[in-house]
């Protein structure tokens, strides 16, 4: 059975590891589950990107957090995702962002999204990580006319405001590089991937040497305050706590705590990986070196060329965690890819595999705590599918938010720490909403 945050109770320690591409190719280093109870001014509930990086920023500022998962290493997201680094989070492009709240707040966004990228750079050269990071184009193609123009615009738009340089491509300029079927034209930006699960152990390996305590198969059941500490049971033990980072994302259960419950809607995201494209393929598709494209459906295609020659083929998944494996999930993505790449047909796929990612009701990830005079409360979530630089960058936020000495360094009136999630109403029904969103896809987004 596949864990499902609205029918699971929690994530189980003994479900299966994730039978991904990058499981495949990287063993992570194991950690040991929690026996015995423990005290600590920060717990963090998640092991993923988010909990990491805020175990990290606690280290770094001399503090002894402590972080408990459910799982093992790359049990969520991290360890499930595309590996796209993208200066990005959330829903909302940066003109978007300033058509509704003004430039200067879009200007303040873009620092946190660009800031994302530079964190990642920067401690995979601090701590010499080790992640296959490599720099390469990153194409958004227009799936029909219209979005092309808007495509145009929005980038002439970025370059003139933000100072964002891209390279406008016709139609023919991407069939003149690429055998791709059905595309109007795009946006060339430079683009930079990496091995997910990889960064997570590497993430892992830096905060335990900076003194963190990292716990796996440890899931939290519950979590309570009592007068001036949180209590959080595990199956095993009870933690008390100062300060709680809720890091948990997409995989927190349905009913967890009234700061996180209905607060996100996890989506599926599925990803599929080939048999390495032979030379005659590389030449006719022009896929032949790392590089990664999305386009800009509602339900986007995402895919990218990994270094062993690989194609990867992301787009979304199945409405339901009991389904996300079936053969139609991966009939529906194959037939995607080449209707887009005809010249693959037939092509192996060799790895399958689906994860949750977290949307928020307003397309608007938050980091947000609640901050009492004993103790804070607090959680990075919502990223909408968009975190492998984001998450670790809002770990660091919501860490920093807990330290006094490091929340000078946020602006707070920025929309992603100035209010809480929005609850999404009708929450009993969103799936119901999502399966009528698929079927308007299917007709209108051919
Ligand atoms: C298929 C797919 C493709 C994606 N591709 C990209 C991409 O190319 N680029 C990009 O930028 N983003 C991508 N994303 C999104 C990105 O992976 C996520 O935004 C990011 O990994 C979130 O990190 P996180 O640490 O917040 O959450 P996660 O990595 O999901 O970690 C959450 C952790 O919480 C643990 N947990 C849950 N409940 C409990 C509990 N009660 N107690 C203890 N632990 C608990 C889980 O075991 C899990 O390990 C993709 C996502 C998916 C699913």
């Amino acid at each position: 059975m596949n864990y499902d945050p609205l029918v699971s109770s929690h994530v189980s320690p003994s479900l299966p590891m994730p039978s991904t591409y990058w499981h495949s190719t990287h063993s992570c280093k194991s950690y040991p589950s929690l026996s015995d109870d423990i005290k600590t001014d920060y717990l963090i509930i998640g092991g993923g990107y988010t909990g990491l990086s805020a175990a990290i920023t606690l280290a770094e500022a001399g503090k002894s957090p402590v972080l408990i998962d459910a799982h093992s290493i790359g049990f969520g997201c991290a360890g499930r995702n595309g590996g796209f680094v993208l200066s990005g989070s959330g829903r909302m492009a940066l003109s978007a962002i300033e058509a509704k709240w003004g430039k200067e707040t879009a200007k303040g966004m873009q620092g946190e999204f660009d800031g994302a990228v530079h964190l990642l750079k920067k401690r995979i050269s601090q701590y010499d990580m080790q992640v296959d990071f490599c720099e390469g184009p990153y194409y958004k193609l227009a799936h029909n006319a219209k979005q092309a123009t808007h495509l145009h615009n929005a980038a002439r738009k970025q370059k003139n405001l933000f100072g964002v340089h891209s390279n406008l491509l016709s139609q023919n300029d991407v069939e003149g590089n690429f055998a791709i079927k059905n595309t109007f034209g795009g946006v060339q930006v430079d683009g930079a991937c990496l091995h997910p699960l990889k960064l997570a152990d590497e993430y892992a390996r830096t905060a335990t040497t900076l003194g963190a305590l990292l716990y796996y198969d440890t899931p939290a059941l519950s979590l309570n305050k009592h007068t001036d500490t949180y209590t959080v049971t595990t199956p095993t033990a009870t933690i008390h706590a100062k300060n709680v980072l809720i890091a948990s994302n997409a995989y927190t259960p349905k009913q967890f705590h009234v700061a996180v419950d209905n607060k996100q809607f996890p989506v599926q995201s599925s990803i599929f990986v080939t048999t390495p494209l032979t030379t005659q393929q590389r030449d006719i598709t022009g896929l032949n070196k790392p590089m990664s494209f999305m386009d800009t459906r509602m339900m986007k295609y995402y895919y990218r060329v990994l270094p062993d020659g690989r194609l990867l083929f992301g787009g979304r998944g199945a409405v339901l965690g009991k389904h996300s494996d079936n053969d139609s999930e991966k009939a529906r993505l194959y037939k995607a890819m080449t209707k887009s790449f005809p010249a693959l047909d037939g092509i192996a796929m060799t790895h399958f595999w689906s994860g949750w990612v977290s949307v928020s009701f307003d397309d608007m990830p938050r980091i947000f705590i609640d901050a009492e005079p004993n103790g804070s409360l607090g959680y990075a979530m919502g990223y909408c599918g968009s975190g492998v630089s984001f998450a670790a960058h809002a770990g660091m936020r919501l860490a920093q938010r807990m330290l006094d000495e490091g929340k000078n360094e946020i602006d707070l009136s920025l929309p992603l720490y100035q209010s809480a999630l929005p609850t999404f109403p009708f929450a009993t029904f969103r799936r119901m909403a999502l399966r009528g969103l698929y079927q308007w896809a299917k007709v209108a987004e051919r």
